[in-house]
């Protein structure tokens, strides 16, 4: 049971196959096997999600049929949970407890979603590989030595490992996107804007979103119901009306036009990699598609602006932490100066002091214009690739990642790893959405496809991608983890 899709999970729970107690029970058992290795979880909230699921039951048994009533999920610990430890992945959070709920965790509260616990990341979600959190790092469910990616890489590998059944994540360079692929699962940044951003931890407000870290397309549909929407409290949020996101899955591809952007089947990619998208895109092609090349010229560009962008939104952002008010505060500050410079000292790690340092030299009066005011120049051309793109096409379709997971330790220059998002970032500067569904395998390890559209064109993305998973079976291999855990 547990390997199953949510949407598989609801109407198992509809037809009373099995009670969300038996069902969480059965994912926290899971987790105890398997948590040790993968090192997925920072928290699991036992007692809650047995709480919860007990609710449930008993809604249900009312009459409720909300479509996620009772099927066990995990936070990425970047989301506020009132009363539950909120980590960030830092020791500057380790022992902060949110007095609030985020308003994503509100909405699947509401949609009596079971919270089963909290899952790791990269420190402040500043990363690919999982490497830099203060927790440890996670491990790949298909390969114990490998990463899983990141920034989400504990929603990822908890989902790939079963050890629930959909997940949140949040992504402001690729971080549900690049994961996802790492671990042969789905994964969806919608739109800018598209899901309230309030009680999610600031990394750089201008691009970071939340999305569905799930088992399949229709997941990632059914959550985006759930998480999409206006929020009075994020003055980002959309004022756009949102749509039931499973209407359109099951549209026909005939006709539709796909671009493939030619800057991401350049160098760099590996031919395992490009094997398999070029397969997928073949197998688009039986669906009715057409495929036609297109240009992303300034594609190059993208890291390096994202890189001048994120960390000076994350030095202004990270500012809040000095100790006076929440979280990590340094043992015996002799004054309050020393408190400020011991406090984030002690409890920052070494990527978010990089960042720190860079965002604040990019904002400083003598290189604003210089490195700031040309990365948002940068970004506005980026942008102008997309709008020029979708004209022609419904939708850009290349690798999510050049490689399959890497080793852990494999990569110590931050340069080498600040490159793993060369796909994914310039779909977070220009605002749009994008998914990435598993499209193959290589050497044993998954191979993730990324879908992007225009603007809020959620409804088409998800549709592209449910397509490609009615018509083939990547998203259902799993990891064997038998020789894993207990
Ligand atoms: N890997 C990118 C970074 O380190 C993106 C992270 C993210 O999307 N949160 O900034």
């Amino acid at each position: 049971m547990i390997e199953k899709t949510a949407a598989e999970l609801a109407s198992a729970l509809n037809n009373g196959e099995i009670s969300s107690v038996e069902l969480t029970q059965a994912y926290l058992d899971r987790i105890s096997a398997h948590n040790e290795q993968l090192n997925a979880f920072i928290t699991v909230c036992e007692e809650s999600a047995l709480n919860q699921a007990k609710a449930a039951d008993e809604k249900r048994a009312n009459g409720d049929s909300t479509p996620l009533l009772g099927v066990p999920m995990a936070h990425k610990d970047i989301f506020c949970t009132e009363g539950v430890t909120t980590s960030c992945g830092s020791r500057m959070l380790h022992n902060f407890i949110a007095p609030y709920n985020a308003t994503v965790v509100e909405n699947f509260n509401a949609a009596g979603a079971v919270m089963l616990g909290k899952t790791n990341m990269d420190e402040f979600a500043m990363g690919s590989s999982n490497e830099t959190s203060f927790f440890g790092p996670v491990r790949n469910p298909w390969d114990l030595e490998r990463v899983p990616g990141g920034s989400s890489g504990g929603s990822a590998a908890a989902i790939a490992a079963d050890l629930c059944g959909m997940a949140t994540g949040t992504d402001t360079g690729g971080s549900i996107r690049q994961p996802a692929a790492f671990c042969g699962i789905t994964g969806f940044k919608p739109s800018y804007g598209r899901v309230s951003r309030w009680g999610m931890i600031a990394f750089a407000s201008s691009l970071d979103q939340a999305g569905p870290i799930c088992k399949s397309a229709e997941d990632a549909a059914l959550m985006t119901n759930v998480m999409a929407g206006l929020d009075i409290k994020d003055s980002t949020s959309a004022d756009i009306a949102t749509e039931d996101y499973t209407a359109q899955l099951g549209q026909s591809l005939e006709g539709i036009k796909i671009g493939i952007p030619k800057q991401h089947f350049a160098e760099g990619l590996s031919t395992g990699v490009e094997q398999s998208i070029r397969d997928a895109l073949a197998e688009y092609e039986k669906l009715g598609a057409t495929l036609k090349e297109i240009d992303l010229p300034n594609n190059h560009l993208s890291v390096s602006a994202y890189y001048v962008v994120a960390p000076a939104e994350a030095s202004a952002n990270l500012s809040r932490y000095d100790g006076v008010r929440y979280g990590y505060r340094c043992e015996n500050p002799v004054d309050l100066e020393d408190m400020y410079k011991r406090t984030r000292s002690e409890g920052f790690g070494d990527e978010v002091k990089r960042r720190i340092m860079v965002g604040t030299y990019a904002l400083s009066a003598g290189f604003y214009d210089a490195y700031y005011r040309k990365a948002q120049k940068i970004r506005r051309l980026i942008k102008n690739d997309f709008d020029a793109a979708f004209k022609d096409v419904d939708v850009v379709i290349g690798p999510t990642s050049p490689h399959t997971a890497f080793k852990l330790g494999a990569k110590t220059d931050p340069v080498a790893m600040y490159l793993e998002d060369i796909y994914t970032i310039a779909v977070n500067l220009a605002g749009l959405p994008g998914i990435s569904i598993p499209a193959g395998m290589s050497d044993g390890l998954p191979i993730g496809m990324h879908i992007v559209g225009n603007d809020f064109a959620e409804s088409r993305v998800l549709n592209v991608a449910h397509q490609f998973q009615l018509a083939t079976d990547w998203h259902k291999q799993k990891p064997d983890l038998s020789g894993a855990g207990s």
